[in-house]
């Protein structure tokens, strides 16, 4: 069995796509600061009979996560990570004009400067396998159409469309692709501050979608089956903007 890894999944849609994969892959979980509810993910997939473990790093600091993936490889001789789910990110919304330094930089470091730092690590092994791999970002409706409020958010995950086309061309040839997923509104701690039921009226099929419904366009893109897809970004978004 393969190992695959999830950023931020202790909660919400990165839950849900570990749980989901935990039949196909080893399941390794990322998350910051909610070991308690990382451990619930764990043994959720233990008690389904798969296999997980938990690597908490801060994704947006360089160090911990180059530490964490050594020592997770020191650990797994042998072994590489072939399938990375970059879904770990944060909102932190405020009119551009009273944006501060610390709401810009916090949302681009953890959505943007993550990416990078985990994927980069990760690439090192996965380029000169045979058997290639998966990268799937979990960007966002925002990143596609822009979102009042929203432009650190809108910013980062826009940038992390561009990378994943531009990274898709370069391991191409390796047999490995780069997709991204778009989503709307979905229903988790993300969105719970959010006025929901004013919101649903703007969402064609009239309601939020679900962390499941998510993980399961992240569970094909990471199929056999989507061999032939690089490049993409997929919405899933009820219809809220097409
Ligand atoms: P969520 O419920 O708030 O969960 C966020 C996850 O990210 C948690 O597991 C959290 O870990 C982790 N995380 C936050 N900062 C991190 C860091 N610095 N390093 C490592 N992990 C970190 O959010 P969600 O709604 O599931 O969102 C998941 C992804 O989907 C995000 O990228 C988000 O932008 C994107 N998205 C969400 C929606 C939506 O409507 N919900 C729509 C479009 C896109 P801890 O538990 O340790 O804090």
């Amino acid at each position: 069995m393969k190992y695959a890894l999830i950023t931020g999944a202790s909660r919400g849609i990165g839950r849900a796509i570990a749980l989901r994969l935990s039949s196909k892959y080893k399941i390794i979980i990322n998350y910051c600061s909610r070991a308690d509810k990382a451990n619930e993910v764990k043994a959720l997939i233990e008690a389904q009979g798969g296999s997980a473990e938990l690597l908490p790093f801060d994704v947006s600091d360089s160090k911990q996560t180059d530490l964490a993936l050594s020592s997770w490889e020191e650990n797994h001789q042998g072994e590489y990570i072939s399938l990375l789910v970059n879904n770990a990110g944060i909102r932190k919304d405020n009119v551009m004009f009273m944006m501060s330094d610390e709401e810009w930089r916090e949302v681009l470091d953890i959505t943007l400067n993550g990416f990078f730092y985990v994927t980069r690590r990760l690439l090192k092994h996965m380029m000169p396998r045979k058997h290639g791999g998966r990268i799937i970002n979990v960007s966002s409706l925002s990143g596609l159409k822009g979102m009042a409020g929203q432009v650190n958010y809108s910013a980062a995950k826009a940038a992390l469309i561009g990378a994943t086309k531009a990274l898709a061309l370069e391991v191409a040839p390796r047999n490995i692709t780069v997709n991204a997923v778009a989503p709307g509104f979905i229903d988790t701690d993300m969105t719970q501050d959010l006025p929901k039921e004013e919101l649903k009226k703007l969402v064609p099929v009239g309601r939020f979608g679900t962390s499941e419904e998510v993980a399961s366009l992240v569970e094909y893109l990471s199929s056999d089956d989507a061999a032939y897809i690089t490049g993409e970004v997929i919405s899933i978004n009820g219809g809220l903007y097409t």
